[in-house]
């Protein structure tokens, strides 16, 4: 039983995760929208519904692991990965590369879900499933709360989302909002939101 859309963007909307005006997002593209997506999951009962949905979809992939880009996907991985009884652990980008740091590892053969809270080009989620190829690990699927891009990105392997979102995103210098004037806003930097 998947959530109706209309019921989490209210949840969205309500938690003023979903923010209206002129972003960057984290891949550099520019966007009258943004999902703010701490802002829903700092709540326990939004972030169990939501990560449940996930939780859900793969709880028959026998999953052993589950691993989150660091910073946004670590409290959506540790939410999964408590409902489904695995192990949790994070990637975290040093020198731009993704690694796995302070001791965590995959063993050979391990089955391993990856978790991001928003997919907007899906860098970050591939290069996760990079890092588990590399280690041997089986990847099982891919889960996020959020897909910008509509389903549009592929991961080849199972894929879920808890709310597909057509995304509009502009290169910066063709932005219609920069050229209107607007100042851009880059979330989560200090002093916004
Ligand atoms: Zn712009």
């Amino acid at each position: 039983m998947k959530l109706p859309k209309e019921q989490i963007l209210e949840i969205f909307r309500d938690t003023k995760a979903l923010l209206e005006g002129h972003f960057q997002l984290t891949s550099g593209l520019h966007s009258p929208q943004y999902f703010q997506c701490a802002r829903v999951l700092q709540f326990p009962k939004h972030l169990h519904l939501l990560c449940g949905e996930i939780a859900r979809h793969f709880e028959y992939n026998e999953v052993e692991v589950v691993i989150s880009p660091a910073i946004g996907g670590v409290v959506v991985g540790t939410e999964v990965g408590r409902m489904l009884g695995a192990r949790t652990i994070f990637a975290e980008r040093k020198d731009g590369k993704m690694e796995l740091r302070r001791g965590f590892e995959i063993a050979p053969g391990e089955r391993v879900l990856v978790v991001e809270d928003v997919v907007t080009t899906g860098g970050s989620t591939k290069e996760v499933i990079e890092l588990v190829s590399n280690s041997k690990g089986t990847v099982v699927g891919t889960g996020c709360i959020v897909d910008r891009s509509n389903g549009k990105v592929q991961f080849n392997t199972k894929q879920f989302a808890v709310l597909l979102m057509e995304t509009v995103a502009y290169q910066p210098d063709e932005c219609p909002l920069c050229k209107s004037g607007s100042k851009v806003i880059k979330p989560g930097s200090r002093g916004n939101y």
